[in-house]
């Protein structure tokens, strides 16, 4: 099988600091794989790069076989990499349903969409548990259903790969367990890179880790291996004594 998504040397810096350095990364169709490390290891940036919002200072980024590092941004959407990130980019004034009509919409004008546009939008909707809220105005939803009304937004637009930026800040703990399944069921038929600092979302669902830190990536393997690997405990997880003494 081939990857879905490699990157080859791929960094971004700003001046001196290297937000992401030298990264060579592969994810395998139908994968769900998390990405974790500490604030400012260069999570965001990496999706950033991906998904075209942040150019590379060197580095190639190919997806499904083709060089897509020097296409912009709407043409890697058309391809299927869709994403999601921590500042929400719902339409603030606008309806939960008029949200997800855009990009429903877009995928029926460039002929990857079939249907109407009310059904993708209430099956879209409902996917990640905001049927009836359809008619809410946007910026009147809790922090946490605006980040499911954006995973609403990136699967009407049909992804092959979703990226999502730590979609489950703000949310209940009953709510991650239906993102849970939601994120199980996307795999289905979607590559999946997630963002995650909530540990025990990342072990539930996670195929394989990233572990970044500094820009680079610190160790990559199972949810068993990294929960093992005493390089990331220390970076990260912390050492399970002081893991106990956080509580
Ligand atoms: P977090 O978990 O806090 O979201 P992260 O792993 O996503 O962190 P990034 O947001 O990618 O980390 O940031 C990596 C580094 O790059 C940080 O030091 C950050 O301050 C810096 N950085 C990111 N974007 C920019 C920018 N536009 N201009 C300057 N520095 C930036």
């Amino acid at each position: 099988m081939t990857p879905l998504l490699t990157t080859r040397g791929l960094s971004r810096f700003y001046g001196g600091l290297k937000a992401v350095d030298g990264v060579d990364f592969a994810v395998m169709p139908g994968e769900i794989r998390a990405i974790i490390g500490p604030n400012g290891a260069g999570k965001t940036t990496f999706a950033s790069l991906v998904c075209g919002r942040v150019e590379p200072s060197s580095g190639r980024i190919v997806f499904d076989g083709s060089d897509i590092t020097d296409m912009p941004p709407h043409r890697r959407a058309r391809l299927g990499i869709a994403y999601t990130f921590q500042i929400t980019s719902v339409f603030a004034n606008l309806t939960a349903y008029d949200n997800v009509a855009l990009p429903v919409q877009r995928t029926l004008t460039d002929g990857r969409g079939h249907g109407g546009v009310h059904a993708g939008v209430m099956s879209a909707l409902e996917r990640v548990g905001l049927a009836g809220r359809e008619n809410a105005i946007a910026g009147t939803l809790s922090y946490g259903h605006q980040r499911l009304l954006e995973v609403a937004m990136g699967l009407a637009l049909k992804p092959r790969l979703l990226i999502l930026d730590e979609p489950t800040q703000g949310l209940s703990d009953g709510e991650i367990d239906n993102f849970i399944a939601l994120v199980r069921e996307i795999a289905r038929d979607a590559t999946v890179l997630l963002i995650e600092h909530n540990m025990p979302v990342v072990m539930q669902l996670a195929d394989r880790i990233t572990v970044m830190n500094l820009g680079k990536i610190l160790a990559e393997g199972t949810p068993e291996q990294i929960r093992a690997n005493s390089h990331v405990q220390h970076a990260y997880l912390g050492t399970p004594e002081e893991a106990e003494a956080d509580g």
